[in-house]
């Protein structure tokens, strides 16, 4: 099936802009990231085309042949589930990474972004759902996770991400991110840091995440058209 980047580019920028405008905030305080899994690298490339560059990888293989394809031009973010020794392929290699979600992975990437004299830019992940078959940090434990970050040099926390239980409506979706944006603003308090970025909100509730105040929003489906990918993609 044949997609238009560029259309659907700007159909998310458009929908974005109006879910903004309706909140009255600055259309640039949100970052589209767009999601790449199962996504042919000719198609990052008719994006990068069409004038976006920040993409989301949630599997390791597929974002190391996606960058070999299209080249160091994107700001790789990535979004997936993380195993420690994979971390030694995203220092050095990743904008940001959002789904950090427990304090070995933090002490695994101090180790590996001193050794090669880089700083690591990350969000916390958390289970907002309490669902077990999610990743993140469990509400309760975020505080701690926190501040097992803030004693690490070469690791900087920069906001909160979730990935909230699938629900058939973007309205029903509204109270995970509430609680994201609310635990945000405790863990400031308690901490005394800035964490300014908030990544919540997909293809079907992008609009319920922003008006509650998504920095980034993580859109596949919409973009690039339905999912196809083998297992064998995976990581
Ligand atoms: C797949 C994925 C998305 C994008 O979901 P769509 O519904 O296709 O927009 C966003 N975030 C994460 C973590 C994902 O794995």
């Amino acid at each position: 099936m044949p997609v238009n980047m560029a259309e659907n580019l700007a159909a998310i920028q458009r929908r974005i802009a109006s879910a903004c405008e309706r909140v009255g905030r600055n259309p640039e305080s949100v970052k589209l990231v767009a999601v790449a899994k199962g996504v042919p690298a000719q198609r990052l490339s008719g994006l990068i085309a069409a004038g976006h560059a920040r993409i989301g990888e949630s599997y390791v293989q597929e974002f190391l042949s996606h960058r070999e394809a299209v080249g160091e031009q994107a700001q790789w973010h990535f979004i997936g589930r993380i195993q420690s020794n994979k971390i030694k392929y995203l220092v050095g290699r990743t904008g940001l990474v959002h789904s950090v979600d427990r304090a070995k992975l933090l002490d695994e990437f101090e180790r590996r972004a001193a050794a090669a004299g880089v700083t690591v830019d990350c969000l916390l992940e958390v289970n907002v759902g309490d669902e077990d078959s999610k990743g993140g940090t469990s509400t309760d434990a975020a505080l701690g996770l926190l501040r097992h970050a803030l004693g690490l040099a070469h690791v900087r926390v920069h906001g909160l991400m979730a990935i909230p239980p699938f629900l058939d409506e973007a309205e029903a979706m509204r109270p995970y991110h509430r609680r994201l944006a609310s635990l945000r603003d405790e863990l400031q308090a308690a901490c005394g840091v800035a964490l300014p970025e908030l990544s919540m909100g997909m293809s079907l509730d992008l609009e319920v995440a922003i008006e509650e105040g998504a920095t980034l929003v993580r859109v596949g489906t919409d973009l690039f058209g339905p999912r196809t990918y083998t297992s064998s993609e995976r990581n």
